[in-house]
């Protein structure tokens, strides 16, 4: 297979470009006001920290667990965004990377992240389960 011609119109490609930069903007944003939301209890709680020990450790676990787990699904989804861009720059935005069949517009408009195909998604999510 020749490299074949990108998908996208040029105004197809600006449109999901800034799409895609918004989105990866709001996800930083998020990831830094989780990381001072974490922080700033934090540094309050080092002086006298030997008293009330118990509670505060485990407030603070669930924190950092709660923290942890939104920072990584929002991380996920920037990268996410970053590779779609970086598809978008290299010309492959838009194609299935699996069957390398274009991706229809109405489903990249719904799902701008979308790597694949309904059908090479479904097959993916199939296998993943079993
Ligand atoms: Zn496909």
């Amino acid at each position: 297979m020749a490299s074949s011609p990108p998908v996208l119109t040029p105004e197809e490609a600006d449109h999901f470009r800034e799409r895609l930069g918004q989105e990866a903007t709001r996800l930083r944003g998020m990831l830094t006001s989780l990381e001072r939301g974490l922080d700033s209890p934090d540094q309050d709680a080092n002086e006298d920290r030997s008293a009330a020990m118990d509670e505060d450790a485990a407030a603070e676990l669930t924190a950092q667990e709660q923290y942890g787990s939104q920072a990584r699904d929002i991380a996920h989804s920037l990268q996410m965004v970053e590779r779609a861009l970086e598809r978008l720059e290299a010309g492959t935005y838009g194609r299935c990377s699996d069957c390398g069949q274009a991706i229809p517009m109405a489903r990249l408009e719904f799902l701008p992240t979308a790597e694949r195909c309904v059908a090479c998604e479904g097959r993916r999510e199939t296998s993943h389960r079993r």
